[in-house]
């Protein structure tokens, strides 16, 4: 895809200088300062949260359980938009028949995420392979972490599915380290640390978006580079673009979502080459 105008090539370009400016400032930095130079800057106080999983004091909350956060940071992607349809209930959300997938009014670049979602308990089993409680997290609108029924224990006839399209694959791209899915009926949880991709002002890619993917508190994905938008019986490849919202997808299944809350996180200048 071209940039569409000068502007946007314009905006492109402003960002770029940013971050050269600031892969410079870093660099200087490490000129500037002994080691323990006391006259170095500390980062920002936030309050962390009195439970592992709860937003800290700078997150922005998604979703509280709340028709308020609800309304307030989502909307329909369906055709005339609007506010989500899904069912609320307890402190969840859950995905309606025909309500169609959800966005953040907001948009995001890097980010730390935090989602819980539950696969209904009792599954009719004759539903199998990606129709078996999919759906999925999109980060900056098209980079998906996958949602799926794939639990699997010797008393569990499991859901076989393909490798790169089971619960937290990276959708198409990269199946998971392990398999850290807990069962049907039981919450489980994605902590995502997302470093969003570059490119210069021709669109041209200069760095590859990377992910880290915990289920569960357990690592499936470290530091993972992401080949392109997510796609289905088809090779990923990008398309140039600065920010983008975070999705969740209905895929016809009633799967629930709670506590979702982001972090917005500062570019990592040091990591561009
Ligand atoms: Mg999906």
């Amino acid at each position: 895809m071209k940039m569409k105008s000068k502007s946007m090539k314009v905006v492109v370009g402003l960002l770029l200088a940013t971050l050269i400016l600031s892969a410079s400032s870093y660099a200087e930095d490490v000129e500037k300062y002994d080691v323990h130079d006391k006259g170095r800057k500390n980062p920002p106080v936030i309050t962390p949260p009195k439970q592992v999983g709860q937003p800290p004091s700078d997150a922005i909350v998604l979703f509280d359980g709340s028709k308020d956060t609800l309304d307030s940071q989502w909307v329909s992607e369906r055709k005339e938009g609007g506010n989500v349809p899904w069912k609320i209930e307890n402190g969840y959300m859950e995905v309606t028949p025909k309500g169609g997938g959800i966005r953040t009014k907001k948009e995001f670049g890097n980010c730390q995420l935090h989602v819980e979602w539950r696969t209904p308990e009792d599954i009719d089993p004759k539903i199998t392979d990606q129709k078996r409680c999919n759906s999925g997290v999109f980060l900056m609108d098209r980079y998906e972490v996958q949602v799926l029924d794939s639990y699997t224990d010797d008393n569990y006839k499991t859901n076989r599915t393909y490798a790169d399209g089971q619960a937290s694959a990276l959708y198409g791209q990269h199946p998971p380290i392990v398999n850290a899915c807990r069962k049907p009926g039981e919450w489980q949880i994605y902590d995502i640390s997302f470093l969003k991709p570059l490119f210069d002002e021709d669109g041209k890619l200069i760095r590859k978006a990377r992910i880290t993917v915990m289920l569960n508190g357990v690592v499936v994905h470290n530091n993972l580079e992401i080949e392109g938008t997510t796609h289905h019986k088809r090779k990923a490849s990008y398309q140039p673009h600065e920010k983008g919202h975070i999705r969740l997808q209905d895929h016809g299944n009633p799967i629930r979502f709670r506590n979702i809350w982001i972090r917005e996180l500062p570019e990592q200048p040091y990591l561009i080459k």
